[in-house]
């Protein structure tokens, strides 16, 4: 059976170029990820298009993430080899603009208006968590901080004060530029970084316009996480961004959110991505730690739908390793996973309160519940879903099946979407005219590609595509002659 943990990737310098791409892909890798922060439009165009040249090589279907940067502040440039800072010492933040710079005596902020935001006792944290700045006295022209827990600095560090005085809401002006650029090259999943709410969510939605692309909340800020069940029912799909959650909440509470967070996503039907320091010694070393070896495992046992990297594919000395073994832990720790408890403890519906859940939604998540029941009670060997949106596949990958999931869509797009879902595999087929041709259809490719064999009984779900809005709403189980 193919792995039913999906690996995202995130694409670089280290990975970008054709080669790369193609071994990723024959390696493991389900989604490719580009980071927006950095680099120009026409970069990340250019990428897109070698991912997809390289997913048409390989013959994979491979869906292409791109992450929106959000509201991100960040201190001016420390000179080359950064700055030290010890305990006790004091400083000054200062407001800055365009190349603003930044010692040890003097650090300047990005976006100025935060400042005036600033209390005695804040706390102001750099980097990635492991400098921490206390505010003492502020001041019309600069904030004096004395430095609670020292370490080095280098480039140009994050800025993160206290939950609610972050500066600028995402999606930003500079998020919405970018969003647009890659609504035109008809891009299939968009991350949207800092989100607070709902709302933020829906605002990206609305500039995307109709038919845009799947929105995926990263859940990286306090807020985010105090409002988690109106943001995944929201969004998509959802990110446990570990990286920026790890700063602005104590790291200990992590590992505890990222368990919720993907319990409330599956329960959904969301898929989730467990992302940030999976294998981070891989970026440059050839083999993992003990500890991150066991992380990834556990995300798996947690239920993620997709594990992710990042630095250790974008800079790392060798992206193709750092994914097959990625693949090799997963698969690993699938063995040993329990989903038949997984879908029993599930309960039936799409959501725990079904009250204001719209009725194709609420048939979609019955008729799936079915299916999941069916397949144990026939022993069936494979679920085969006819869907447009996707969205049946998702349905029924909520339950976690232990066989095989073939989503059969005519849309590409849809396809490359489900790259991201746990225990989806896509297929491509042709527009169809009537449930009877669909499942006919749907059995018939899957024989073909030698996924199901005669004497097999499958699940099918499948619509009715003489509807004008077409719902998943019948379910055979077909014995394949
Ligand atoms: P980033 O998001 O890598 O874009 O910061 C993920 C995270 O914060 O973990
Ligand atoms: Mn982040």
């Amino acid at each position: 059976m193919a792995p039913r943990t999906k690996i995202v990737a995130t694409i670089g310098p280290a990975s970008q170029s054709s080669e790369v791409l193609e071994s990723l892909m024959l390696a493991g890798m389900d989604v490719a990820r580009i980071g927006l922060a950095h680099g120009t439009v026409e970069e990340h165009v250019d990428r897109i298009a070698r991912i997809r040249a390289a997913a048409a090589a390989t013959g994979r279907t491979v869906g292409i993430l791109a992450d929106l940067p959000g509201p991100k502040v960040r201190a001016g440039a420390f000179a080359d080899g950064g700055v030290f800072l010890l305990e006790g010492e004091r400083l000054a933040l200062a407001p800055g603009g365009e190349g603003a710079r930044s010692d040890e005596r003097r650090i300047e902020i990005d976006v100025p208006t935060i400042l005036s935001d600033l209390h005695p006792g804040d706390p102001v944290i750099l980097g990635d968590g492991g400098v921490r700045l206390l505010v003492d006295e502020v001041h019309e022209s600069a904030v004096w901080v004395t430095v609670e827990s020292g370490g080095r600095l280098q480039g140009r560090p994050g800025v993160t004060l206290p939950a609610g005085r972050n500066g600028p809401r995402a999606p930003t002006a500079h998020d919405l530029e970018l969003l647009q650029a890659m609504v035109d090259v008809d891009i299939d999943m968009v991350a949207v970084s800092f989100v607070t709410s709902a709302s933020d969510i829906t605002a990206v939605r609305d500039a995307a316009g109709p038919d845009g692309p799947m929105l995926v909340a990263k859940i990286e800020t306090a807020e985010a996480v105090a409002d988690l069940d109106n943001i995944i029912a929201e969004a998509d799909a959802v990110m446990v961004a570990r990286g920026d959650l790890g700063v602005r909440l104590a790291a200990e509470d992590v590992p505890h959110h990222q368990k919720r967070i993907i319990k409330r996503s599956v329960a959904y039907g969301r898929p989730v991505i467990t992302a940030t320091q999976m294998l981070e010694s891989m970026t440059t070393s050839p083999s993992p730690t003990r500890a991150e070896v066991s992380d990834v495992a556990n995300a798996v046992f947690d239920g993620t739908s997709a594990v992710m990297l990042s630095g250790e594919t974008a800079i790392g000395h060798d992206p193709v390793n750092v994914v097959r073994t990625m693949a090799r832990i997963t698969e690993r720790a699938e063995v040993e996973a329990d989903w038949v408890s997984w879908g029993r403890d599930l309960g039936r519906l799409q959501t725990a309160s079904s009250a204001g859940v719209p009725v194709p939604v609420r048939v979609t998540a019955a008729i799936s519940a079915a299916a999941w029941r069916a397949v144990q009670d026939v022993d069936a060997s494979a679920i085969i879903c006819a869907t447009r949106s996707g969205a049946t596949a998702r349905a029924i990958a909520r339950f976690r099946p232990h066989v095989p999931i073939f989503a059969v869509s005519p849309l590409e797009r849809t396809a490359r979407q489900l790259s991201l879902s746990w225990g989806v595999t896509p297929l491509a087929s042709a527009e169809y005219t009537s449930t009877d041709e669909i499942v006919w259809y749907a059995v018939e490719s899957a024989v073909q590609q030698g996924l199901v064999k005669s004497g097999d009984v499958v699940a099918v779900l499948a619509g009715s595509p003489e509807d004008p809005e077409p719902v998943t709403d019948s379910l055979r189980l077909v014995r394949v002659r």
